[in-house]
């Protein structure tokens, strides 16, 4: 700017009070995560549910206060299964008051208050299994992740309820954490292995103004990758020699500390790490301005989704390490393409969409919401994918090495929960990621039956949105105001859009006199009597992936409008591998009431590979035939509904 004055940024997202949803597609979701998941999940964290694994996690910060005997039990990242139930709570008493709700969470966060010990210190692994022992190994023990989603629970309580009780905790702890790792003698150099508490420190500057916790978040960014390496410091102090544990072969870019982040350009290491780290360097490059910073992040965002990101959104190419690998290495039954990392993928988009509004980080960021993210939970909210696999082989699943980390069916409860509580609070906030707004600038990044009340020339304004997306193409957004409001009001064009039309007042504008970056933007008084009515078209579109990607080579995948589609086997019968579906094959999409509780449905003329003539032979010189058949597909997200069977996103394309 040439004034010297920072560029007018976005808020990260509109506060969640300032949004109503009120959505036929997100009201599905929001009412199960009200009625199933949280209170179902509250039940598994007090290790009620007959026949799921046991989570302990309440149990052990009442061992932790002392007001129980007993062992430490679960992952070392026990904590933050709580924590992210909280955090949605919060949410949810934000757009939905519930009394008693708020009372059971009251009483845990007195719980965690108890368990909290004199010196600001909070995590019940340590103090219950291994005291003593407190950050000697950040890079295994997760010990600052747990932090982190405390501090993200302990802002959207505060946000949600005024309650200043786990806030006052966090920032205790944070106090604690900030004598523990800093650049002064004395204090260790580090930053944690498993990220998040980056951008949870960027939550906890914006609600209490305490800059020590931006500085705290920039110092654990900074620090990362730096040499002589922490990690090796750590294995010191701690006499190893060599790295101990797993992942031994390549410790740095597991946890993305093999260079310093301004030099990283690839998507490495763990998936969900990666993208909880590219978050936080994302806010602060928003909050401090650092050019250096936010070029890291362009990078990191090019190479993923133009590299490494699955069709549905999906990151996570192996299950070791649950890690990226390289590019174009996109196989379909063998990946991880966790639940939390197409999560994580939401949380990196959204940063950088207040980074600098561009369509491409909205079009990711819808692509794994509709997609990879809600694939993660079945429609009647009690089970759960942690992996989301594209291709499914039941018989590979059962009998293969290499897919005992893929469930053909949603499971109830994990002994490692992340996915589910994570899944909630995303669900639960979704109306943050709708709208952001600037100064002068409404932005509607994603379709939804909402309001957003927002200000303008110091004037309150109300936009409301009405839609059926994804199921139907028009959109309309109407105004209330006292009166003529001048903003600016920028509407997404999906990138997946080839033939939007837009009209104000009944009048088609020309689309490309007002698109910028992905949006178009109306700059106008606006008066109550506006309407402005944006139609996307949603043909059946058959996606293909760069040549360069083996995995989908001679394979379409079909997709309408944001939701990419599957077969399964429920609706096409079994060997799915050998339906083929002609280029110039007809397509129609319709909406089935009847089936999965009502979900759109692709149809058309395929081809299925016979084996007739085959006697009992493996091998033979004779081409098989392809026979006329019919496919029926659904949208991904609802797949593995309807018990165990094959499932496939992509499908042979004969020539
Ligand atoms: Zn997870």
């Amino acid at each position: 700017m040439l004034d010297g004055m920072p560029p007018a940024r976005l808020s990260l997202s509109a506060p969640l009070r300032a949004v109503t949803l009120r959505d036929a597609f997100w009201d599905r979701y929001t009412r199960l995560v009200r009625d199933k998941v949280i209170p179902y999940q509250w039940e598994a964290l007090n290790d009620r549910v007959p026949g799921a694994e046991r989570s302990h996690a309440v149990e052990n910060f009442r061992i932790a206060a002392g007001l129980a005997q007993g062992e430490f039990h679960g992952y070392v990242f026990q904590d933050s299964d709580l924590a992210k139930w909280l955090e949605a709570v919060a949410y949810r008493l934000t757009t939905d008051p519930d009394p008693a709700l708020e009372a059971a969470a009251d009483e845990v966060i007195a719980l965690v208050g108890q368990a909290q010990q004199p010196d600001g210190y909070l995590n019940t692994y340590y103090t219950v299994a291994q005291p003593g022992k407190r950050w000697t190994d950040e890079r295994r023990k997760h010990e600052l992740y747990c932090a982190g989603h405390l501090m993200e629970a302990a802002v959207a309580y505060f946000e949600a309820t005024g309650k200043r009780a786990l806030l006052d905790i966090v920032c205790r702890f944070a106090e604690h954490i900030r004598g523990v790792f800093g650049p002064g003698p004395g204090q260790k150099h580090g930053y944690p292995g498993h990220q998040v508490i980056e951008l949870a420190l960027v939550k906890l500057f914006h609600a209490t103004g305490d800059r020590r916790h931006l500085e705290l978040a920039s110092y654990f960014i900074d620090e990362r990758g730096r040499q002589p390496h922490f990690y090796d410091a750590e294995e010191r102090e701690r006499g190893e020699r060599g790295h101990q544990g797993y992942f031994e072969d390549y410790v740095y870019a597991y946890t993305q500390a093999h260079l310093p982040v301004r030099e990283q350009e690839q998507a490495v290491g763990h998936a969900v790490r990666a993208v909880y780290l590219y978050s936080g360097m994302a806010d602060l490059a928003m909050e401090t301005g650092d050019e250096s910073l936010a070029a890291a992040c362009r990078a990191l965002w090019a190479n993923l989704t133009r590299r490494r990101m699955y069709v549905t959104g999906g990151i996570g190419s192996q299950d070791y390490g649950e890690d990226f690998t390289f590019d174009y290495d996109l196989p379909n039954a063998t990946m991880y393409a966790e639940t939390c990392a197409s999560i994580g993928l939401v949380f990196f988009a959204q940063r950088m969409l207040a980074l600098e509004p561009r369509g491409e980080y909205a079009d990711v960021m819808e692509r794994a919401l509709y997609n990879g993210v809600l694939s993660g939970i079945s429609l009647d909210g009690e089970r759960f994918f942690y992996v989301n696999p594209l291709e499914v082989w039941p018989a590979a699943c059962a009998g293969r090495h290499d897919h005992r980390h893929v469930a053909p069916v949603r499971q109830p409860w994990f002994g490692c929960a992340c996915c589910p509580p994570n899944l909630a609070r995303l669900v639960a906030s979704i109306g943050r990621y709708v709208y952001s707004t600037s100064q002068d600038t409404a932005w509607v990044h994603l379709f939804a039956g909402s309001a957003l009340a927002a200000r303008f020339q110091d004037r309150p304004v109300r936009i409301l949105q009405t839609t059926g997306y994804p199921r139907e193409e028009a959109t309309a957004f109407t105004f209330e105001l006292d009166q003529p409001t001048r903003f600016r009001l920028a509407l997404r064009i999906p990138g997946w859009c080839r033939h939007p039309v837009l009209r104000l007042n009944g009048a088609e504008l020309e689309l490309a006199a007002l698109a910028r970056d992905g949006y178009a933007c109306l700059d106008r008084a606006w008066s109550a009597t506006d309407r402005v009515e944006l139609a996307l078209p949603m043909p059946v579109e058959r996606v293909r992936a760069h040549p360069g990607v083996p995995a989908d080579a001679g394979k379409v995948a079909l997709q309408r409008g944001p939701e990419v589609y599957c077969l399964e086997e429920a609706d096409n019968g079994d060997r799915l591998w050998g339906l083929g579906l002609p280029p110039g094959a007809p397509l129609e999409a319709r909406f089935d009431p009847d089936l999965l509780g009502g979900t759109g449905v692709i149809e058309g003329p395929a081809l299925r590979r016979s084996d007739s003539g085959w006697a009992d032979e493996l091998y033979s010189s004779a081409a098989p035939a392809d026979l006329p058949a019919r496919i029926r597909a659904v949208p991904y997200r609802v797949w593995g509904n309807r018990g165990p069977g094959e499932m496939t996103v992509w499908i042979r394309e004969p020539s």
